[in-house]
C-alpha cells in the first residue's frame, strides 16, 4: 500500500471511531441513571480479603478499577453504626448514632428515594434482616431512633417503595397497635409474599418478607436468597422502563464481626461476592448504570494474619506457611476507613479519599453528568 493511501485510510478509521465514540456517549448520557448501591454493613478490607483467600474463584471485586475509600464517623461518635452510616449514604449528611433518615437536630431529611421519586425514579430494597432494620430503614424511614421497627414499617407503608425483600413480617402483622400494615400494603397495590420468592406482579407493587425478623445466615442454611431477591428486583425494575435506585445490603457480615465467628464472616462475605458478580453482569448489559459497592462501618477489627498448628503431643506452635488466619480484635464496629468500590457510568467520581456523606452527592453528580 502508498504511504499516502495508507494515511488516507487510517485518518478514516479515526474518524470513524471518534464518531462512533461520540455518539454512544451522547445516547447514554440522555438517558436517566439507574443506580444500584450496595452495602456490606461491616464490611472492612479485612473481611473483603477473605474472598481472595478463601473463595474458589478469582472475586468479583478484582473487576473494579474505581477505587476509593470513605471516612465514617457519625457527628455524635467516631465510631458510628448502620443506622447513621445508612443515613449519610441516603440523606448526604451525617447525623447522630441511632438515627434513621434524620439531620443531627432530630428533623427529618429526605432521602435519596424520595428526591428520585420526584425525578420519576423506581426504588427497591433488598436485605437479609428485616425490612425495617437500620440500614434499609434510612432509605424511606424518618424516625429519632433504629429500634422503632413498628414506626419504620408504617413509614413504609407511606414510602411507595416499588420492591422490597427481605424479612420483618412481624412488624407489619403483629404489631402492638393491632394494625395490619400487610393488608394496607395490598390495598396499596402491592402484591406481596411471604412464603417465597415468586414472579412479581408487572402491575403493581412488589414485596417480599420470608421471615418474621431476619432471614437466616448462610452457616445457619440460607440459600440463594441473596442473588435470587438480588435478580428478581433487577428483573422488575427493568422491566418497568423506568429508571431505578436499588439498594442491596449483605447484611450478615456486620454479625461475623460482633460473633467473632470466621466462618460465618467468610461465608456471607463469599455469598455478597457471588451478588456482585450478578449485578457486575447487569451493568456490563445495561451500561447505563452506575454500581456504587461499599459499607457503612468495619466490625470486629478484623486482621488476616499468620495462620498456626498447635502439636497436641508437645505443645509447640508451628505456622501454617500456606494458610491465614481471620483474627478479630473485639466483637464491635470500628474506625478504619472503608473501601467504597464503583462502575458503569460517572464510576470515576467515586476515587479519592472522602466522608460517608459524600457518597449521596457523588451518585446526584453522576446523575446529572457532572
Ligand atoms: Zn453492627
Amino acid at each position: 500500500m502508498k504511504k499516502i493511501t495508507k494515511i488516507i485510510l487510517l485518518s478514516l478509521v479515526s474518524i470513524f471511531y471518534i464518531g462512533c465514540k461520540k455518539k454512544s456517549v451522547k445516547v447514554s448520557q440522555e438517558e436517566p441513571l439507574n443506580i444500584i448501591l450496595m452495602i456490606g454493613d461491616g464490611m472492612g478490607l479485612a473481611q473483603i480479603s477473605t474472598a481472595f483467600y478463601f473463595g474458589e474463584k478469582i472475586p468479583n471485586f478484582e473487576q473494579f478499577k474505581n477505587i476509593g475509600f470513605i471516612k465514617t464517623p457519625s457527628t455524635s461518635h467516631t465510631i458510628t453504626d448502620s443506622a447513621a452510616g445508612a443515613t449519610a449514604f441516603s440523606t448526604g449528611q451525617k447525623t447522630y448514632k441511632r438515627s434513621i433518615g434524620m439531620s443531627k437536630d432530630s428533623l427529618p431529611i429526605p432521602t435519596i428515594i424520595e428526591t428520585l421519586q420526584e425525578k420519576g425514579y423506581q426504588s427497591g430494597l433488598v436485605s437479609l434482616t428485616p425490612i425495617t432494620h437500620a440500614t434499609p430503614g434510612a432509605f424511606y424511614a424518618h424516625v429519632k431512633d433504629r429500634d422503632l421497627h413498628e414506626d419504620i414499617a408504617l413509614d413504609l407503608v407511606k414510602s411507595n417503595v416499588d420492591f422490597f425483600a427481605g424479612g420483618g413480617l412481624k412488624y407489619l402483622k403483629h404489631r402492638s397497635d393491632e394494625k395490619d400494615l400487610y393488608a394496607e400494603l395490598i390495598a396499596k397495590n402491592y402484591q406481596l409474599d411471604s412464603v417465597k420468592l415468586s414472579k412479581y406482579d408487572i402491575n403493581k407493587k412488589n414485596g417480599y418478607l420470608l421471615a418474621d425478623e431476619g432471614l437466616p445466615s448462610k452457616t445457619e442454611g440460607r440459600k440463594s436468597f441473596f442473588q435470587d431477591a438480588t435478580q428478581l428486583g433487577l428483573d422488575y425494575l427493568t422491566e418497568k422502563e423506568k429508571p431505578f435506585f436499588l439498594m442491596i445490603e449483605g447484611s450478615y457480615i456486620d454479625w461475623g464481626g460482633h460473633a467473632m465467628d470466621a466462618e460465618l464472616l467468610k461465608q456471607e462475605v463469599l455469598d455478597f461476592d457471588k451478588t456482585l458478580g450478578l449485578v457486575l453482569k447487569y451493568i456490563k448489559k445495561h451500561p447505563n448504570t452506575l454500581l456504587v459497592v461499599t459499607a457503612d462501618h468495619e466490625t470486629g477489627g478484623v486482621s488476616i494474619g499468620k495462620s498456626y498448628v498447635i502439636d497436641e503431643k508437645t505443645g509447640e506452635r508451628s505456622e501454617e506457611v500456606d494458610n491465614v488466619s481471620i483474627n478479630f480484635n473485639n466483637d464491635q464496629h470500628s474506625g478504619t476507613l472503608i473501601p467504597v468500590f464503583a462502575e458503569g457510568r460517572g464510576s470515576e467520581n467515586f476515587r479519592g479519599i472522602y466522608e460517608n456523606n459524600e457518597i449521596y452527592h457523588k451518585i446526584f453528580k453522576s446523575i446529572n453528568n457532572k
